[in-house]
């Protein structure tokens, strides 16, 4: 009888079964080893480090130890804060404070009866986009727009010049929207997201440029008059009815879809905050007292800290970041925070690891390279920071890309670990002080709910962005008070049009009710 045993004699079967035993060996070493490397690279271990030379390990974490702010130090950045705020509100003290807390005329929050068609310009500091925003009936948004780019010689150029390169690419966006019909007149909504002294809701005067702006002759001037003397100049019958922080756009569009909302926050270029504040805090109001008795402060939030108050938990990094910008000692809040600088804090933290010989060993041949990304100012996008954050697991693949595109060539595991880890720790850092500014304006308004509109790249792309930031909020608000946080998409310029719309509103209202000796009253608006 012949059976597999008899066919296989001995010679054959003992090295067949010695190779078999080696090889479900060699396969139990390589599935140890690949699960030891993915605990080491996993995401959100602790010990993500724990593979390397511990006292390596632990310098690295003394430099990202610096990063880390507590409840107890956000609680006590809160008070800062909040005083802060009280300084801005106060007449007495307004010109001397960093958070200015400009008032700025919109009193009344879209709500969702507006329509009509309205055009939109929204400058923010890395886009300018010109808009179409037809609102219809039940609260209905269609839009249509278009990017321009702003040189870089503009943006530090002669204002004028600013803002007849405004002025042509509305042209441009009206041909293309066939926008030019003789007779038709059109209202235009102005989001423009520096610090302005607002006296009017179409009229405004800039206090500083920031993110990088410096265009000469516009500090003091008013922004509306400088956009209209150039759109008039190019023979359209567009008039400017409304100038809106991008946070004010950003709080109004939001309103539009959900009734509770009563903050704007921005988290893009820069970062900025706006809320509903009750009249009688606002010391510096000089507007009437009649309903509804509320006004929305925009608070330019990013200049906290411009008088020293956060040195403690500035870091050398955050430090270098300041010395090197357009504007040194200003936007202190805004610098540890928004899209422009992030990017570049995870750079200087890059380069101190190598320079320590704790990161790219071996790679240090390159250091002081210029035609390498990494060693050059900015040349780390904080776009970079949420890719190297989207990779979870141990293939790295993301990171690996984003390093190999700086010039960091063949990057290890551990490289790519200690980078997301980097990162990770510099975006948190920055959701957990937008999450304490935030949770300040929560107590403060004192609602049973809550719903904060945000706009900008930064939260919009960043994966954990939202998350941190609830994470943190939920520790530092009033328990009693439920809070919704919730994209404003294209917020920032449906906003404009939405104060437009509003604005537009009031106007048929108030001359109705002079028409008509009629209480002012609440109508749907159509522009
Ligand atoms: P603006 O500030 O001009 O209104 P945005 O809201 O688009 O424009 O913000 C631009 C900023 O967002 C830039 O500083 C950029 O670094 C940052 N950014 C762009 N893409 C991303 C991304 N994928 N992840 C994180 N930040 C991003
Ligand atoms: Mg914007």
């Amino acid at each position: 009888m012949s059976s597999i045993v008899t066919i296989i004699d001995n010679d054959i079967l003992v090295p067949t079964l010695q190779k078999g035993l080696y090889a479900l060996a060699a396969c139990s070493i390589i599935g140890t080893a690949a699960y030891l490397g993915y605990k080491a690279a996993e995401p959100e271990n602790k010990n993500i480090l724990q593979n390397r030379n511990p006292e390596l390990n632990e310098r690295i974490e003394t430099v990202l130890e610096s990063l880390r702010l507590g409840d107890d130090s956000l609680r006590q950045i809160m008070q800062l804060l909040e005083q802060e705020m009280d300084t801005g509100l106060s007449p007495a003290t307004h010109a001397k404070a960093d958070v200015k807390m400009f008032p700025t005329y919109v009193r009344n929050i879209a709500n969702g009866s507006e329509t009509g068609q309205v055009l939109a310009l929204d400058l923010g500091g890395t886009n300018f986009r010109v808009l179409l925003v037809n609102l219809l009936p039940q609260g209905e948004v269609r839009l249509t727009s278009k990017i321009f780019v702003i040189p870089q010689s503009i943006m530090l150029g002669e204002g004028v010049n600013l803002f007849h390169h405004l002025a042509d690419c509305l042209v441009d966006f009206m041909k293309q929207e066939k926008l030019n019909q003789p007779g038709v007149h059109y209202p235009l909504g102005f989001t423009f997201s520096f610090p302005c002294h607002q006296e009017g809701l179409a009229s405004a005067r800039l206090t500083s440029w920031t993110k990088g702006f410096t265009c000469a002759g516009v500090v003091n001037e008013d922004v509306v008059k400088m956009l209209q003397k150039a759109i008039d100049e190019k023979n359209i019958n567009v008039q400017c009815v409304a100038l809106v922080n991008d946070t004010v756009g950003t709080l109004m569009a939001c309103a539009y879809k959900k009734p509770h909302t009563s903050i704007g926050l921005i988290l893009g270029t820069g970062t900025n905050a706006c809320y509903m504040e009750t009249l009688d805090r606002v010391g510096t109001w000089n507007g009437d007292y009649e309903e509804p008795k509320q006004v929305i402060v925009n608070m330019e939030w990013g200049a906290f800290g411009n008088n020293n108050r956060l040195n403690h938990v500035r870091t050398r990094f955050d430090e270098e970041v300041d010395l090197s910008s357009v504007n040194p000692g200003k936007q202190i809040f805004e610098k540890m925070i928004s899209g422009m600088y992030m990017g570049e804090i995870v750079r200087l933290i890059i380069l101190d690891l190598m320079q320590q010989d704790l990161l790219f060993i071996g790679q240090c041949d390159n250091y002081g390279d210029y035609r390498i990304p990494l060693f050059i100012r900015g040349g780390f996008y904080t776009k970079f920071v949420s890719t190297v954050e989207t990779d979870e697991g141990i293939a790295f693949s993301n990171t690996r890309r984003v390093l190999q595109d700086m010039g960091i060539r063949n990057p290890t595991y551990d490289d790519c670990a200690i980078v997301q880890h980097i990162c990770k720790n510099v975006s948190k850092r920055a959701a957990r002080l937008a999450g304490a500014g935030l949770a300040v304006l929560i107590n403060r308004i004192n609602k049973p709910q809550i719903t904060v509109g945000v706009d900008g790249s930064l939260y919009r792309y960043h994966p954990r962005f939202k998350r941190n930031m609830e994470k943190c909020i939920k520790n530092l608000v009033n328990k009693n008070i439920k809070f919704e946080i919730s994209l404003s998409d294209d917020g920032s310029g449906i906003g404009a049009a939405l104060t437009v719309a509003a604005e537009v509103l009031s106007c048929q209202s108030d001359k109705n009710s002079s028409d008509k000796q009629k209480p002012k009253q609440r109508r749907r608006s159509h522009v």
